[in-house]
């Protein structure tokens, strides 16, 4: 009996079909009489009409210029299912349980494009937003470009990345044309951020004075300032990544100028240099930084890290720290 009640359940609710595009057919078989709702849709509202099955010949019973039903979000699931329901319900009556489900299958056959449309919408924004949120970070590994160093989270004594290359930019002067070195992903972002700026500034260039630090000069300016809080012990400063640069600007007519005082360049770096990639890891002082700050200290990190901490106004440290990290490493 529950069998036979379902299997005709079933029959019920396959039957309801797309005539054509935007015209769906509700059969409806109730004590042996058999009705046909059709529903045409309109632009802001749907037309029905009812049929009955009579001898063999299916009469009119309600013609579709009679009846219009306006529905104001037409595409609005629930406006449709409360609508074909209350149609179905006024005209066929029991038994219920059926109406939602010829409702919704009527709603379905009209729309399924753009459900699946919207489904496929859904998807991806969720996938975007979820990208958004939490980029791919790595601040531990040695060798990612976001490694946080610092005296509790030093690299390795025999970490070298093998990617390095002589910083060679036409766009940067280096001091007394030293040859600097920086990893392949910083170089290309450090000639980038350096031929930006000569574009603003036509006689400026960004100078690099300092790069890579070899672990035994590390460990003498350590000494040597370390009650200044300007510099990190070996193994622990950024500088031993092969990712950072101290600069400062070289005008090319030859004379140098105090860029401690210029803050239209430090403005200018400020604002810009996250674009490439860079950030100003010491800029918040000792408490929060672990270094005092430093304004010409530039280490990159990637745009997409570095545009979220500018952009949130966040140091690296503070990052860090945020993401709990650091006091796991303090115990
Ligand atoms: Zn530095």
């Amino acid at each position: 009996m529950i069998a036979k009640e379902m299997e005709k359940r079933e029959n019920e609710v396959k039957q309801v079909e797309l005539v054509k595009p935007g015209v769906v057919k509700i059969p409806y078989s109730i004590n042996n009489e058999q009705f046909e709702i059709i529903i045409y849709q309109e632009k802001t509202w749907y037309v029905c009409e009812v049929k009955e099955l009579k001898k063999g010949v299916w009469k009119t019973l309600k013609n579709k210029n009679e009846w219009w039903i306006a529905i104001k979000d037409i595409k609005n699931e629930k406006n449709f299912m409360d609508t074909i329901s209350s149609i179905l319900d006024y005209y066929v009556g029991t038994p219920r349980i059926l109406i939602p489900e010829k409702a919704k299958q009527a709603y379905t056959l009209l729309y399924q494009e753009e459900i699946n449309k919207e489904k496929e919408r859904t998807k991806k924004n969720i996938r975007q937003s979820l990208q958004k949120k939490e980029p791919e970070v790595d601040l531990v590994s040695d060798d990612s470009i976001q490694k946080y160093i610092s005296e509790y989270t030093p690299i390795e004594e025999t970490y070298t990345p093998t990617d390095l290359e002589e910083i060679s930019s036409e766009y940067l002067h280096k001091e007394n044309d030293r040859i600097f070195k920086l990893r392949k992903e910083a170089n290309t972002a450090i000639g980038e951020l350096a031929k930006a700026f000569m574009k603003r500034f036509e006689w400026d260039q960004i100078e690099i004075y300092s790069a890579y630090r070899d672990k035994k000069r590390q460990e003498t300016l350590y000494e040597t300032f370390k009650d200044k809080g300007t510099v990190a012990k070996k193994y622990s400063s950024e500088h031993e990544l092969w990712l950072t640069v101290d600069i400062r600007i070289k005008r090319i007519s030859g004379r140098k100028i105090n860029l401690e005082k210029d803050n239209v360049y430090k403005d200018r770096l400020r604002k810009h240099a996250h674009k490439y990639g860079f950030h100003n890891t010491y800029q918040k002082g000792i408490e929060i930084d672990k270094i005092n700050k430093e304004w010409w200290h530039r280490r990159y990190l990637g745009k997409e890290l570095a545009t979220r901490l500018a952009e949130n106004n966040l140091s690296l440290a503070e990052y860090y720290d945020k993401k709990h990290v650091l006091s796991k490493n303090k115990e």
